[in-house]
């Protein structure tokens, strides 16, 4: 846990009661500082009144005596509408803030990596800290991923943190400072929590809020938004390394498939690198490498980091292997789009979907159906499913994720010597829905479709144990 001592003498309100608010409130306890909380959600008001924290509604309090309110990142503080608590202290002039502002005050000799993107965020979180840490760098991961950030562990003056940031948290922050940045991409996503497009991107764009010339930006520019928000840092004077798909770029590094330049024209090819397949890992991969070397981590470790990256649960991971086939649990994909990049990695796809429905479904999947073998449908969206592949791919009707598991099983291990797209066959669970029509979450669906294609017969674990 984070000592927040350095902040003895303020007072706050915390606002939402959930993972990273009830550590932020024990931490704030432990330091003897003074603090409301609040819930609108009555059970977390009494984990919290549990655990000895000062619980009660804050709206009419008098707000001259306090410091700030901390609001967990989930709930609104401007659009759609702000909570009534965020109204109240803007109301009185208190700045709104998240706990990762409170890391940072409290770890001010620390160094932090700050990684945002709409897409690939957590998985470029984890990667480096995977290099780093085999690089014998100490650091701590965390912030939207894994532990909230008070809850890591204190680094002594130079040490790393490196936070996954969301729009949401970054728009909380007035002093955090990044040393290395790194913005992965931006497509249309949260409008509703940002007004508009420009709005999403301003409040990503407090990634690069208060770095000097002297610190590291790294940034993809595969898209507009992003090309925008790099020709900005340049004007400011932001060494910023851009990452770019396919075609050499000025002083930055580009990527395709398993392979990534260096501004130097030093090669690295991490094709046979299983849990990165695609190009939007190498995207995430490349940001990896550049915000590693302006670390100073020497190449070579950086090549060994990305040899032995053992990958995110429910993000393309391999689970178990039968004879010549590979099974994929992507349980997180729960769009059309985050499918599309599991669909593009691998042929002769053995593709169990379904789940409750977004948009559009998965008719944006058509450029991908010729590497279908076999679409296996469950869940809420099967109709609408069948509707849009009739004609174009061969589907079954499979109802729930087990009978489609060994639906697909069956046909993969039939077929699969015959086949010769050039990888293995894959029985690939990437479901382009989201999962609470059957499961409590993407997580709840993932974890059983791991633990049942670990349960085949004949089945080699891969991949970690969880
Ligand atoms: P985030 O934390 O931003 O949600 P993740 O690393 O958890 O991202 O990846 C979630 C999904 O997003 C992956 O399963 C994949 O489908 C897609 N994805 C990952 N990296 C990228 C990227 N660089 N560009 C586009 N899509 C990506």
């Amino acid at each position: 846990m984070i000592d927040l001592g350095i902040l003895k003498g303020s007072s706050f309100v915390v606002l939402g009661l959930a993972r990273s608010g009830l550590a932020t409130g024990r931490a704030l306890k432990a330091a003897g500082i003074d603090c409301i909380c609040w819930d609108d959600n009555a059970a977390s008001r009494d984990a919290a009144a549990k655990a000895g924290l000062n619980v009660a509604d804050p709206t009419d309090i008098d707000w001259s005596r306090i410091t700030a309110l901390v609001i967990s990142p989930g709930i609104p503080s401007t659009f759609p509408k702000p909570h009534p608590v965020a109204a109240a202290a803007r109301a009185a002039g208190k700045p709104i803030i998240c706990d990762v502002e409170l890391l940072a005050r409290a770890q001010d000799k620390a160094r932090f990596i700050a990684i945002t993107g709409t897409n690939g965020k957590s998985t470029t979180t984890a990667l480096i800290g995977h290099i780093l840490t085999e690089a014998g760098v100490r650091c701590e991961v965390g912030g939207n991923i894994g532990r909230g950030a008070l809850d890591l562990a204190p680094l002594s003056e130079g040490g790393l943190y490196v936070l996954e940031l969301s729009s949401y948290q970054l728009e909380l922050l007035e002093t955090f400072h990044a040393h290395v940045a790194v913005w992965l991409n931006i497509t249309p996503d949260h409008i509703d929590r940002h007004g508009d497009l420009a709005g999403y991107v301003a409040a990503k764009e407090n990634v690069f809020a208060r770095q000097q010339a002297r610190d590291c930006a790294v940034i993809g520019v595969d898209d507009q938004p992003s090309r925008a928000v790099y020709a900005k840092l340049v004007k400011r004077g932001i060494a910023a390394v851009p990452v770019k798909l396919e075609t050499p770029v000025a002083g930055g590094i580009s990527y395709r498939a398993g392979m990534l330049v260096d501004a130097d024209g030093y090669k690295v090819d991490f094709a046979d690198v299983p849990t990165l397949p695609g190009d939007h890992n190498a995207q995430n991969a490349a940001c990896a490498w550049a915000a590693c070397r302006w670390l100073g981590v020497p190449r070579e470790r950086i090549v060994a980091g990305l040899a032995t990256y053992p990958g995110l649960p429910h993000r393309q991971e391999r689970v178990a292997s039968v004879g010549n086939v590979v099974y994929i649990n992507d349980s997180k994909a729960t769009n059309a789009d985050a499918t599309a990049r599991a669909l593009s990695s691998y042929h002769d796809i053995y593709w169990i979907l379904g789940g409750q429905a977004k948009e559009g479904g998965v008719a944006p999947l058509a450029p991908w159906f010729e590497r279908i073998r076999h679409a296996f449908l469950i869940g809420e969206a099967t109709e609408l499913f069948a509707g849009q592949l009739e004609g174009k791919i061969a589907y079954s009707r499979c109802g729930d994720l087990k009978s489609a598991l060994d639906a697909a099983h069956a046909s993969a291990q039939r077929e699969a010597p015959q086949l010769s797209g050039g990888g293995p066959a894959v029985v690939l669970l990437s479901p382009a829905c989201a999962s609470w029509d059957q499961w409590k979450s993407y997580e709840h669906r993932g974890d059983a479709f791991r633990a049942m294609a670990r349960a085949l017969p004949g089945a080699q674990v891969l991949g970690r144990a969880a």
